[in-house]
């Protein structure tokens, strides 16, 4: 396994609800630890390992020694938004890539877990900048998609050089 970088189209396939957590889930969500973690993510959607399901693991902290901000999160859903904050965002997808981005500053969110525990929780600031960072990458909605027109030129030669790795891998 390993991270799906721009503009691999696999990040554009639509994903699917999980059906079933099983033994091959429950790996490819380890594996999927082990990369948010080497790449020193705080989080890593299923789309982004080439999965096209809606899942997606995160730790806000950072720090895999912190489990308990260890979060699976399976079909989720954004059930309420309020407010409006802009704060700094990158993407294990958009290597070396930052951009200031606006999110909803509180949520109310549902989702479930490996143990298919439905979970219900009222989110706010980076927890819930994480969530709709990676909630995006389950509707196929990309850092590039976010990003204003002055993003784009301003970050042009990184991208260019995302898409020249892209063609010659
Ligand atoms: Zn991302």
């Amino acid at each position: 396994m390993e991270v799906v970088v721009y503009p691999d189209p696999r990040l554009l396939q639509k994903t699917v609800p999980l059906a079933a957590v099983d033994a091959e889930v429950r790996a490819k969500v380890a594996a999927m630890f082990e990369l948010m973690y080497a790449d020193r993510g705080v989080g890593l959607a299923a789309p982004q390992v080439g999965w096209s399901v809606r899942l997606f693991v995160m730790n806000e902290s950072g720090d895999p020694a912190r489990k308990e901000f260890e979060r699976v999160v399976i079909n989720p859903r954004i059930v309420k938004k309020a407010g409006r904050v802009s704060g700094e965002e990158g993407c294990l997808s958009f290597p070396g890539i930052y951009i200031e981005v606006d999110r909803a500053r509180h949520l109310s969110i549902e989702w479930q877990d490996l143990e298919g525990v439905v979970h219900r929780a009222d989110w706010s600031d980076w927890p819930a900048r994480i969530f709709q960072h990676e909630f995006d990458h389950l509707e196929n909605v990309l850092l590039f998609h976010r990003m204003s027109a002055a993003d784009r030129i301003q970050n042009a030669e990184a991208l260019d050089e995302l898409r020249r790795a892209y063609q010659e891998a």
